[in-house]
């Protein structure tokens, strides 16, 4: 099979690239650097500046295919992937890999059914295997209970999403040199029979668990939804923001955007604070990689002490007044 390069498929957030697409670009140089291949980001949009595009070189791609056109301002599944489909059968990748965000997830099943190739959703590794090359595509399956590893042997390009969050960004290294290869779109890639009226904002996106540096999270402990002012209060005196385990979130004491998990949200915090969670695996699927885990639990065999940096073994009603007292107190000391 004459298919060559890994690629990435980058996003944007106004001019700006989004974070994610370098947690695929760190991804992409692994698997690239192991098949002894090059590295390419796609980005497609409208008016992308100079230094956006430059930073995909700097965290790792060594070229980007630029398609910027004022019909592809905006996500339309249809134009984006009449893109990529032209842009694969000219330059035919070995691999393709997107986020598992809103867009990748529309995009790249539409994508993959018109390739004919096969595609692994909400992957949390990824790697290459030795003898064969092919693309080992790892995810939780049956209810996270085990971890699946899927190849796709027999067909290319090999396609996955891979779940935010999962790796950290690559590191940016503005010594790094790469080439750009602008794309002028062809007309006949736009389908006309789709236009973007306008947009209404999903007001569950104003929760962006995935964003914060520091996440404090409450579960089944707090025994009921008013008890979820305590966690609130620690979260103002922190800034933070409000994170959730399955449970809570069943129990309708908290919105579905805060829950981290499995089923829920990965989160990357630099401190993850967990009141009264067990720690069950679908949870820690969601959180184990936090930089700083502390959690507050009754029960010191609890499963979440596996993964604490910090464990303060109590009651969560105790412990959360006098916290928030202090830091009330600090807070004061500093105003004067
Ligand atoms: P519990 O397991 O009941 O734990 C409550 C904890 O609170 C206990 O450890 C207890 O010791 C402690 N506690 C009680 N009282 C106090 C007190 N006064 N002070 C201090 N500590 C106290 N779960 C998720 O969280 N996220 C997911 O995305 C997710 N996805 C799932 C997907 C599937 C397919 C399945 C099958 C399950 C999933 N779950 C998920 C559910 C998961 O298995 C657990 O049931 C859930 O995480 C338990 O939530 P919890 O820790 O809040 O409750």
């Amino acid at each position: 099979m004459n298919y060559r390069g890994v690629w990435t498929i980058a996003e944007t957030n106004k001019d700006k690239i989004k974070e994610v697409s370098f947690e695929l670009l760190n991804r992409g140089r692994k698997l690239a650097d192991k098949l002894g291949t090059e590295l390419a980001s796609v980005l497609i949009g409208n008016n992308i500046n100079n230094d956006a595009v430059q930073e995909l070189i700097y965290r790792g791609a060594d070229k980007v295919y630029l398609i910027s056109d004022p019909q592809l301002e905006n996500f339309i599944v249809e134009n984006y992937a009449n893109v990529l489909e032209s842009l694969i059968n000219e330059y035919r990748p070995e691999i393709i890999i997107a986020a598992a965000t809103t867009s990748g997830r529309s995009l790249m099943p539409y994508l993959a059914v018109r390739v004919n190739a096969g595609l692994t959703a909400d992957c949390t590794d990824l790697d290459i295997e030795e003898d064969t090359g092919n693309l080992l595509q790892t995810r939780p399956a049956i209810g996270g209970n085990i971890l699946a590893t899927i190849k796709t042997p027999e067909h290319r390009p090999q396609m996955a999403t891979v779940r935010p969050k999962s790796t950290r960004p690559n590191s940016k290294d503005e010594k790094r040199t790469g080439e750009v290869i602008n794309i002028t779109l062809k007309p006949e890639l736009i389908d006309g029979r789709v236009e973007r009226i306008g947009g209404k904002k999903n007001e569950q996106e104003d929760v962006n668990i995935q964003d914060a540096d520091i996440i404090i999270s409450g579960g089944r402990g707090l025994k009921k939804a008013d008890n979820f002012d305590l966690i609130r209060e620690l979260v103002k005196h922190l800034d933070g923001v409000i994170g959730a385990s399955r449970d809570a979130v069943d129990r309708g004491w908290v919105s579905y955007p805060h829950q981290v998990g499995l089923s829920g949200k990965t989160v990357l915090p630099k401190l993850y604070i967990a009141v009264g969670i067990s720690g069950a695996i679908q949870h820690l699927a969601g959180m184990k990689t936090a930089d700083n885990i502390i959690a507050i639990n009754n029960d010191p065999e609890a499963p979440i002490f596996k993964v604490a940096d910090f464990g303060i073994v109590g009651d969560l009603f105790e412990i959360l007044p006098m916290l928030n007292e202090q830091l009330a107190k600090e807070a004061k000391v500093d105003e004067i």
